[in-house]
């Protein structure tokens, strides 16, 4: 049975009922259980948590202590593209939208790399909209070769493909896929989906599986919070990755928690979460997954994201530009959306070293894995 099949035979209602029905009996039991349940989860992202947050981040604190210490990977973006061939209201890459559209030859990639790199970083999120004729498998085979010469691990987060694709990219050196959901509500999707193949939300939701199959070593999930109700698509978010890890625990996961942000076109939340709200969220996930990986991005602001650390967030962005060429030629009219946390990378490292954390720009080198 796959994902797709599971969530169809949720009972949704039911779960949103419980889910804003819990009392404060269950978040205590949540606090205190050892093993993260999505029961446990249901509470500790339930309304009758809110007055618990304190002491969900001291235990946050202490789990994510244990398991990561004090160190803080490090990541950059780099745009590829920003042709689209999909309408979504909250993105600034629309295809509908009246912007310079672009995609990065193999020498304006390889100048981005060397002003990446210069910088110290080693792990690499390569982005693109989604357009499958011109920047599809045969642009991402050409360009991944480049870029895994010059990074240790090479993510991606760009249209789904099909699992031989995913494979070939695997053989170039692809590391991770990030692949986010949006929402698992069905008709808030539509609503937001409104032309291109994203608009099939199956697909979607079995992607991570395909991604799976195909030997990713990591696979990132999210949804945009703010498209609905934040709480219940954090809950569907947990049964998603529950599943995976069960079918296919070679594969390591992480989770990206983006609040939707002002963009080119776009549109206000239509559920808003406060900051409080996102540390709940944050600690409410390092309870139910100890191992998980959290990634916070520059659509945070500096003095948020700087007191975020010790709570769960393993990695983090810092400098990026969300424009394909942006590190060697910034033009702004490009972007996917608008960066909160605006500081140098020098900037946001001292920041964190103050606070007692280290970056680490190196945690991975592939070889390795097949030496016995
Ligand atoms: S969210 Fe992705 S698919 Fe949708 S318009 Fe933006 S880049 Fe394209």
């Amino acid at each position: 049975m796959s994902f797709y099949d599971e969530l169809s035979s949720l009972p949704r209602e039911q779960l949103k009922l419980s889910l804003y029905s819990i009392g404060p009996k269950e978040v205590e039991s949540a606090l205190v259980s050892s093993e993260g349940s999505l029961s446990s989860l249901m509470a500790l992202l339930s309304p009758a948590a809110e007055p618990y947050i304190e002491q969900m981040a001291v235990r946050a604190k202490e789990i994510t202590r244990r398991r990561f210490g004090t160190n803080i990977g490090m990541y950059l973006p780099l745009y590829l593209s920003n042709l689209c061939a999909n309408e979504c209201d909250y993105c600034g890459f629309s295809m509908s939208n009246k912007l310079k559209r672009k995609s990065l030859t193999s020498d304006e990639l390889k100048q981005e790399i060397s002003i990446i790199k210069r910088q110290g970083f080693d792990s690499i999120l390569l982005v693109s909209g989604e357009h499958e004729t011109k920047v599809g498998i045969d642009y991402f085979a050409s360009m991944l070769p480049l870029v895994k010469k010059q990074f240790s691990y090479v993510a991606m987060e760009v249209q789904p493909l099909r699992e031989d694709e995913y494979k070939h990219l695997v053989n170039l050196g692809l590391d991770a896929v990030m692949l986010y959901q949006e929402t698992y509500n069905p008709t808030t999707y539509q609503e937001h989906h409104t032309r291109g193949n994203k608009q099939d939300y199956r697909y979607r939701v079995d992607s991570p599986e395909r991604i799976a199959r195909a030997g990713v070593d990591k696979i990132g999930l999210g949804v945009l919070l703010g498209l609905d109700d934040w709480r219940f698509d954090a809950l569907m978010l947990g049964y998603h990755l529950h599943y995976l890890e069960r079918h296919f625990w070679r594969c390591r996961y992480s989770l990206s928690l983006p609040r939707l942000r002002p963009c080119t076109g776009g549109i206000t939340p239509k559920m808003p979460l406060t900051d409080k709200g996102l540390v709940q969220l944050i600690c409410a996930f390092r309870l139910f997954n100890q191992q998980l990986e959290i990634s916070l991005s520059t659509r945070e602001p500096a003095s948020l994201r700087d007191n975020l650390y010790g709570l769960g967030v393993t990695h983090i962005s810092a400098g990026s530009s969300t424009e394909p060429g942006g590190y060697s030629n910034p033009q702004r009219q490009l972007n996917q959306f608008e960066i909160s946390d605006d500081r140098s990378v020098s900037e946001t490292v001292s920041a964190m070293v103050a606070k007692g954390y280290i970056p680490v720009w190196k945690d991975w080198q592939s070889e390795w894995i097949n030496l016995s």
